[in-house]
């Protein structure tokens, strides 16, 4: 049962994440991309109800290929990226591995949208890529 704990990077925002996690993994779509301003995006999810977050955030919600509304809150005063949502799939939140603090329990499961991937990243083959979202 880990207990996450994280902060954006002026520390306005603040979380903190009880229960298990429910999955992790790198997105390299390139939404991700974008809002990152980094080469993928590594997502830890846990369920909504077992997140408490302290601060001030903005929420940008914008649409994907799917039909599917996704939302991205980051923080008002750094602009850090906080929390991800997915408008279709409630209940659910992704945090990023970077403003984590217990760094030991990052240990994404899988890749995805491994076709969109920069060219300089190397995948680890241990761990399954699919070129889209399985399912
Ligand atoms: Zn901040
Ligand atoms: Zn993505």
């Amino acid at each position: 049962m880990p207990k996450l704990t994280g902060h954006c990077l002026c520390g306005q925002v603040s979380f903190e994440a009880d229960g298990d996690i429910v999955m992790q993994g790198n997105c390299h779509c390139t939404d991700c991309q974008q809002v990152s301003g980094s080469a993928f995006a590594t997502l830890v999810f846990v369920k909504e109800d077992a997140v408490t977050i302290t601060g001030e955030t903005k929420r940008f919600e914008h649409g994907v290929d799917s039909g599917n509304k996704l939302t991205k809150d980051f923080c008002t005063t750094c602009g850090s990226q906080m929390f991800g949502g997915n408008v279709g799939r409630p209940g659910m939140v992704a945090l990023k591995a970077g403003s984590i603090n217990e760094k030991e329990h990052i240990k994404p499961q899988f890749n995805v949208y491994a076709s969109r991937k920069l060219d300089c990243v190397i995948l680890d083959d241990t761990i399954p890529a699919f070129d889209k979202m399985p399912g």
